[in-house]
């Protein structure tokens, strides 16, 4: 098996990084479950000395994924918040990251919990207006953390032109690309320097498992991520590499339907008349409508919706048959949940009312199933509303 270098999408999804297994044959990566590899002599061996430092299938993943994102090297962690937190370790107490206002509210929480405490400064605009990035930017600024689209609103930031604002500013952009995925968007070829993904999402997409990966470009970047990934070592585990490599070989086919299936349910949800809004980037109605169609090709499996009362969003929530209340997205199968308690909980209640993750909105993670099922299941829920 051969990669050309000019090789599409969807073939580097199921070839790039992997060979077939060089003891076996074995065309897919095995489970390397080990925790150290045998020296032939003293200072002889086969490049695997230990497994926080290297394992061959987390390897194998790392540089899949790397290549997906068109970034030079990847960095598997054991979730998502771990990634975000090695990009964090590169900076100084004292230095500044501005963020999207609107970011899943487990980074807001790392960022004003965690990291304030050891003299990180953190600040945040509404990303989608570009007029806000630049008088935000401070001598201290490092980075720009932008989520897009956001979690939950899914507002839209224009990734190319905000890099280039940050780069005026000698200021490095980090995109946090999970909720689009690499199949709708590529931000390193836009312009950002580090994409971060939750791998619990898309790109395994089956609900089994927790991670995160780093995809840098620059050699900055990947001696200080290739060194703290062993520093600290949360590191990826064989099995969940695994699993995610298996994840990102059907990425693009369920991408394909997750679009599908949420433009349906999205036009379907804004035309009912019990929903009050609906905030989905493939609907003329989003704000950014434009953009997304510019930027992604595609608009991804996420809708948020607000139905003016908590009490109508509980009874919604509870009401569904098919689709499962619970946190997380990206999975083969449609998820339901409420920002306000679930995702967002850690945000706190003022701010959360300021950004718009307001009690009354209503979060679904559009599986793949047959779309018909799906939207049965919303009308009669919303029936007894
Ligand atoms: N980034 C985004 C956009 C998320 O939605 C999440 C989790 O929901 C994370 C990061 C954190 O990922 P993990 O739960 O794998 O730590």
């Amino acid at each position: 098996m051969k990669l050309n270098d000019d090789a599409r999408f969807s073939t580097i999804c199921i070839h790039a990084g992997q060979e077939p297994d060089p003891s076996t044959g074995a065309i897919i990566t095995p489970i390397y479950q080990t925790s150290t590899y045998v020296q032939e002599g003293l200072g002889q061996h086969k490049g695997y000395e230990y497994g926080r430092t290297h394992n061959p299938t987390r390897m194998a993943l790392e540089r899949n994924v790397a290549a997906i994102e068109a970034g030079v090297a990847g960095f598997a962690f054991a979730s998502g918040m771990a990634a975000i937190d090695a990009i964090l370790t590169r900076l100084e107490a004292g230095d500044h990251v501005l963020v999207s206002d609107n970011t899943y509210g487990g980074t807001f929480r790392l960022f004003e919990r965690v990291r304030r405490k050891f003299g990180l400064c953190f600040s945040y605009v509404d990303s989608s207006n570009l007029d806000l990035i630049e008088p935000a930017i401070t001598p201290r600024t490092k980075y720009l953390f932008l989520e897009s689209p956001t979690n939950p609103l899914l507002r839209i930031t224009d990734l190319a032109a905000a890099s280039d604002i940050a780069h005026r500013h000698g200021v490095r952009v980090v995109v946090d690309n999970t909720f689009a995925s690499p199949y709708l968007q590529q931000p390193l070829a836009l312009g950002a320097d580090i994409v971060v993904h939750s791998t619990t999402k898309f790109l395994n997409g089956h609900s089994d498992s927790v991670g995160g990966i780093v995809v840098a470009v620059k050699d900055e970047h990947i001696e200080w991520l290739k060194f703290v990934q062993n520093a600290e070592g949360a590191i990826l585990g064989p099995m969940d590499a695994w699993l995610v490599l298996r994840g990102t070989k059907t990425l693009p086919i369920r991408m394909e339907r997750h679009n599908a299936n949420a433009l349906a349910l999205a036009e379907f949800l804004a035309a009912h008349p019990v929903v009050r809004r609906v905030h989905y980037p493939g609907l003329p109605s989003h704000p950014q409508h434009a953009l997304a169609r510019k930027q992604m090709c595609g608009f991804g499996g996420l809708i948020s919706l607000e139905l003016g009362s908590l009490d109508k969003a509980r009874t919604l929530l509870e009401g569904v048959r098919l689709m499962s209340l619970a946190e997380s997205l990206g999975g083969v199968e449609t998820l339901i949940s409420h920002p306000a308690t679930m995702t967002h909980a850690s945000v706190p209640a003022d701010r959360r009312q300021a950004i718009g993750v307001t009690d009354d909105l209503v979060r679904i993670s559009v599986g793949i199933e047959d779309v018909e099922d799906l939207r049965e299941d919303l009308a009669q829920a919303l029936s007894t509303l």
